[in-house]
């Protein structure tokens, strides 16, 4: 049993933002993530805009949240040595909509806003040449950017690992007890078992870890035979669980918060459409949401969505009726996409409770939860984890300043001159052997990816650091290779390599 000060529980965007922020301030601090990697839930499927911060109602906690997450994120990014595109947002409308536009804008200067602009029509389709022909004018928010929300939930947890912090993957919390100052976090057992698997097995990666390990899953199957669960101590818990919120309140006897399910459904398009749009283009919010958008990802594709559909927890379907809802939808604010180009639909899950952001602390406990923490939660989650940390520190958590150790950033070897990759190859030749055609991603990539400080077990944890399967036949070619990667790499058999985490083999015997 391992003893910490805070356990984080959930490895989003928001518990890998307050473990990155405890561990920078030297608390021991360790992050159960009950999926095989970080960033599983609505942090892998979402627009991945940092807003600006015009669309909260002022005096929210969505709008203070908002305000601040989006003047940390540069900074952030640039101390996690993660891209950040900073594009601005635009959001559409034609001249009958310009009172609607307006309401925005100046709910953007309550707000705090900085330099937003009504754009008139030429200079807009200027800026945006592929924008519907009725469209007028536009709100510019240059403040608003496009970020990769996995690579960046993923960097956060790499940097609090590299700066003393402990991260169990397939840690599912289900048991929560009391035991005099501690709590007592015990995983579900069939998450943690070890199994000839890649994925399966609690899998912990801590500062001194220089090789994939599945520590503490032979300790774990010990305490299964013995009919215990695996369990971690700790003085302070920080419930970060997305969908789960409630079930891990329930083991605390914390209050149940209201919540629904709303999914949303995209369709990406791939990097031939560069260009097709330059930015985010909203159009003008409605009772139900931002709307159907166009938007650049941050790695040169174009997506288009998110529906909004009432839905169950776990359901991340795309059906007929989302597609046809997107393309119905975004041709109110730019011209026919080239839907020859799309290459993938994926779906996330926002988690809702009314019009705010809970984020809590239990009275008389060392006891912190948040819920509900959908749009504009991403952009939100660093400046959620600033609050509570502050909070925690009011509740007596101490801090051992130390000097913060850097993330060391993915090889991008697609991004690399010739001579700079030539000389890379002359040290290390797999730099040299393509794997993913599509993506450019060499063999010495996906190893890297495998020994990061997360040592990532399956198909998808790679896809989300280094990109394999990512490109335009969605790993046709590649996806045999990286199987055959990771077989070699962790010495089981290629039919034993997971998607997605456990119960997710690509092949059969
Ligand atoms: C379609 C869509 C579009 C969006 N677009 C944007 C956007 O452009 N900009 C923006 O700012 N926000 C956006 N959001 C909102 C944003 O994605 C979320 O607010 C954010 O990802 C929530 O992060 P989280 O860490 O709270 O939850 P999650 O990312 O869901 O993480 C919770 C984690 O807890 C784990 N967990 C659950 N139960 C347990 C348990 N018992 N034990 C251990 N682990 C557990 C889960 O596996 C999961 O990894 C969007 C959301 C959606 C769905």
């Amino acid at each position: 049993m391992q003893d910490f000060e805070v356990a984080i529980i959930g490895g989003g965007i928001v518990g890998a933002c307050v473990f990155s922020e405890l561990t920078r301030k030297g608390v021991s601090a360790v992050l159960l993530e009950g999926a095989s990697d970080v960033s599983n839930g609505s942090t892998k499927a979402n627009s991945g805009i940092v807003h600006a911060g015009y669309d909260p109602l002022p005096n929210t906690l969505k709008a203070r949240f908002n305000i601040r997450g989006n003047q940390l994120y540069p900074a952030m990014c640039a101390r996690l040595k993660v891209d950040i595109l900073q594009c601005g947002t635009l959001v559409v409308a034609n001249a009958n909509d310009r009172a609607g536009l307006e309401t925005l804008y100046n709910r953007g200067l309550q707000n705090g806003v900085q330099g937003m602009r009504i754009i008139e029509r030429d200079e807009l389709h200027q800026m945006e040449p592929n924008l519907a022909d009725n469209i007028d004018i536009g709100l510019f928010a240059p403040t608003g950017a496009v970020i990769s929300p996995y690579l960046v939930c993923i960097a956060l947890c790499e940097e609090g690992v590299v700066n003393g912090g402990t991260v169990f993957t397939n840690f599912f919390v289900d048991r929560i007890e009391k035991s005099g100052e501690k709590y007592k976090i015990f995983a579900r057992a069939d998450t943690t078992q070890q199994e000839n698997l890649a994925s399966g097995g609690m899998h912990s990666t801590t500062k001194n870890d220089s090789t994939m390990h599945i520590k503490n899953a032979e300790n774990c199957e010990k305490m299964q035979k013995n009919n215990e669960n695996c369990c971690v101590t700790a003085k302070y818990i920080v419930n970060c669980a997305g969908v789960g919120a409630n079930a891990i309140n329930a083991l605390v006897g914390a209050p149940q918060v209201p919540i629904s399910y709303v999914k949303g459904e995209y369709l990406l398009l791939d990097k031939s459409q560069k260009g097709f749009v330059n930015r985010p283009i909203f159009p003008l919010p409605t009772k139900m949401g931002k709307g159907i958008l166009a938007l650049p990802t941050l790695h040169g594709n174009i997506m288009l969505g998110p529906t909004a559909q009432p839905c169950e927890a776990d359901d991340t379907t795309v059906d007929d009726e989302g597609i046809k809802a997107i393309k119905s939808k975004v041709v109110l604010s730019v011209k026919q996409p080239n839907y020859k180009k799309v290459i993938k639909l994926f779906a996330g899950v926002r988690v809702i409770s009314g019009d705010d952001f809970v984020i809590e602390h239990m009275p008389n406990t060392h006891y912190f939860y948040t819920a509900g923490i959908c749009s504009p939660g991403l952009t939100a989650a660093p400046a959620i984890a600033e609050y509570l940390v502050d909070e925690m520190a009011k509740d007596g958590l101490t801090f051992k300043p130390h000097e913060v150790v850097s993330r060391k950033p993915y090889v991008c070897t697609a991004d690399m001159s010739k001579k700079a990759l030539k000389e890379l190859i002359k040290q290390n030749s797999a730099y040299g052997k393509i794997v993913c055609r599509c993506e450019k991603i060499t063999e010495g990539e996906i190893l890297d990816a495998i020994n990061s400080p997360l040592h990532p077990t399956d198909v998808d944890a790679i896809k989300r650091r280094v990109r394999p399967t990512m490109g335009r036949c969605q790993g046709g070619f590649c996806l045999s290779k990286v199987i055959k990667i990771l077989s070699d790499f962790y010495n089981i058999p290629p039919e034993n390599v997971q998607l997605n985490g456990k119960n997710s083999e690509i092949l059969t015997k």
